[in-house]
């Protein structure tokens, strides 16, 4: 199997776009014959620069409108074709891109078609060449698979073969076994992309809103075991549209792709027992247990109000680093390390950030096979500075340059708590907070997709649809990251919230952080209500409620007037879905956006997404004025 991507998919100049292919590891490359036109040099020079980077050029793409020319015009057509055959000779590639006809001078009738084929097959393998069928899903006459296929079986030549492009199949719903029938040989490329499920026209859903397999909603699994039944083991080539990739870093969007591809090929590998020569198996999925530790990077003249803040929470400080100024905050299962050294990669991560979260460690049953699982798909893994007889704790580069940690029970990990900490005998108050309830990021609108897969393709974890939530400076959107219900441990539930819109709390996140964070950390309370009465008595600010959220919430459900009267009191906010209730409450806002949520989940699944708009606008209220000028 050869991993391959359309130059299309990525921004930037022709040269760039291929140094990024070669550089994400890709063997192959379809060039888009725009990204040709567009290029100052010859195309010897493209053939050159692709041998030089160790790229092969599987085909030329797309020529249109060539089949079902009414006579008038078809000997034309061929003329367009063979001034292509000589363009591939130039580019050193043997393979035409054909995609099915939109002309409205097109005609139809499967037999004409296939002639056109046989004879376009038989110019080709006079020079040594080939040709590939696509059917696009709005294509004039062609639009399915299986008469694209038919087409190429009628045709009857050894020199045209069939191309598969899963979003031209899965968007249209079109049944996938025939695929299976079809002959390995004959199908000469195929072509992934992944989309969400929109209500429009294929064409613009697939121009602008294509991504990458496993970053929408089509069943990309089902098509890659289709495939799998054919044999087929030739190349796999991203062809992915869409309009943030064209905005984005070629590299970046590269490597996203090239993960991709990885992740998607050991799915199929995992589900169908298929392995693909050469392809060694990843380790799997890890399903996380919990959240092990969050990190906060803290500088000295912050670090009393934070620490009393831990205090005014019910946290307790139970350990001081050997060797390094950090001390451990533990409370239930939640452990919180605060971090302020001098040196090391929490001060600079403080210097840039301020207070925040610099690192997060998940608890996973191997963490060594975690990252291993991770580097296999292109993360970046982090090496820390190590004191004498200290964990070196596995970690990646996550979010906005902070390092996500990996943490097991099975090896000396689980006991990094007392291994790198003396324990300083406090008690710990205790407010009946547990665990950690979710984690909630804010990012660039752009980078949602990226961190979206990084999170899926390491973790055994599901995205549900993403949703958007009304910020009184605009639309925010939120993907939700969580483990299957009934997994172990309190299971990872990570919330992504981006937005395009500049006046956002996410996106004035992003500008007074310096960039993607965490922008809150979720503790799930057993009792919310007597928690947040003993963060008020000690002291703590707490997130203030509209007295017309309270009003309304009166009107909505049936609750008690004094069960009411103490959400009101005490700010907390009210859900419930289908199966169960859900009770949420906010600190204020510290210095550079971070706020602490406290939470009290009683089968409830969701996030409080009905409540959003309200806090949002609470947070609103209560922030600097926007010093950005009103658009
Ligand atoms: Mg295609
Ligand atoms: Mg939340």
């Amino acid at each position: 199997m050869k991993p391959a991507i359309a130059t299309v998919c990525l921004s930037g100049g022709l040269q760039e776009k291929l140094e990024a292919i070669a550089a994400a590891g890709f063997t192959d490359v379809e060039i888009f014959e725009n990204d040709l036109i567009a290029f100052p040099g010859s195309p010897a020079d493209v053939r050159r620069m692709c041998a030089d980077l160790g790229l092969t050029i599987c085909t030329l793409q797309p020529f249109r409108d060539f089949e079902g020319m009414p006579d008038a015009r078809r000997q034309r057509t061929f003329d367009r074709a063979e001034r292509k055959f000589d363009l591939l000779q130039e580019l050193g590639t043997d393979l035409l891109f054909v995609c099915s006809s939109v002309s409205p001078e097109a005609q139809g009738g499967i037999d004409r078609l296939a002639a056109d084929f046989r004879e376009l097959g038989e110019r080709a393998a006079h020079r040594g060449l080939r040709v590939g069928y696509e059917a696009l899903a709005w294509g004039r006459f062609v639009n399915d698979y299986r008469d694209s296929w038919e087409i190429v079986r009628r045709a009857g030549h050894p020199a045209v073969g069939l191309i598969l492009d899963s979003f031209h199949v899965l968007s249209r719903g079109i049944d996938l076994s025939t695929i299976a029938t079809i002959p390995k040989d004959k199908i000469v490329l195929v072509q992934l992309a992944d989309a969400p499920k929109l209500q429009m026209d294929h064409l613009s859903w697939s121009r602008h809103w294509r991504c990458m397999p496993g970053q929408g909603e089509l069943d990309l699994a089902g098509f890659m075991d289709a495939l799998a039944a054919t044999g087929y083991d030739g190349v796999l080539s991203l062809e992915i549209f869409n309009d943030r990739f064209r905005a984005g870093s070629a590299r970046a969007v590269a490597v996203d792709g090239r993960r991709s591809l990885l992740t998607m090929i050991d799915d199929a590998s995992v589900r169908t027992g298929r392995r693909i020569a050469g392809v060694p198996p990843l380790p799997s999925r890890a399903p996380v247990q919990g959240v092990e530790f969050t990190e906060f990077a803290v500088d000295e003249g912050e670090r009393a109000s934070f620490e009393a803040l831990l205090r005014a929470m019910g946290f307790g400080c139970t350990g001081r680093h050997r060797s390094k100024d950090v001390s451990l905050w533990s409370q239930g299962a939640v452990r919180i390390v605060l971090n302020s050294d001098k040196e090391g990669f929490a001060h600079s991560y403080n210097i840039t950030h301020g207070t925040s979260v610099c690192a997060m460690a998940l608890k996973v049953p191997d963490a060594s096979a975690t990252l291993s699982r991770a580097t296999a798909l292109l993360d970046k893994p982090h090496a820390g500075a190590v004191g004498p007889g200290e964990l070196d704790i596995p970690a990646v580069r996550g979010l906005g340059g902070s390092l996500l940690y990996f943490v097991d029970d099975a090896s000396p990990l689980g006991r990094w708590s007392e291994v790198d900490f003396e324990p300083t005998g406090e008690a710990v108050p205790g407010l009946g907070i547990d665990h950690v309830d979710h984690v909630s990021q804010s990012m660039q609108y752009e980078e949602m997709l990226t961190w979206l897969l990084f999170y899926t393709s390491i973790f055994d974890a599901r995205k549900t649809p993403s949703q958007a939530v009304i910020d009184p400076g605009g639309v925010v959107q939120s993907q939700v990251i969580e483990s299957a219900l009934g997994s172990p441990g309190h299971g990872l539930r990570l919330v992504l919230n981006g937005s395009q819109s500049h006046r956002t709390l996410s996106s004035r996140f992003l500008s007074e952080f310096f960039g993607s964070g965490v922008q809150h950390i979720a503790l799930a309370a057993r009792d919310l209500v007597a928690a947040v009465r003993s963060m008020k008595a000690a002291g703590m600010e707490m997130l203030p409620i509209p007295d017309n959220y309270y009003d309304d919430l009166e009107a909505r459900v049936d609750l008690a007037p004094e069960t009411i009267d103490t959400f009101r009191e005490l700010g907390i906010l009210y859900d419930r879905d289908d199966n169960g209730t859900f009770l949420q409450a906010y600190s204020t806002t510290l210095e550079g956006g971070f706020f602490f949520e406290f939470v009290q989940r009683d089968g409830y699944a969701g996030y409080g997404a009905p409540n959003a708009a309200i806090r949002l606008a609470a947070q609103a209220r209560l922030a600097r004025p926007l010093d950005i000028p009103s658009l």
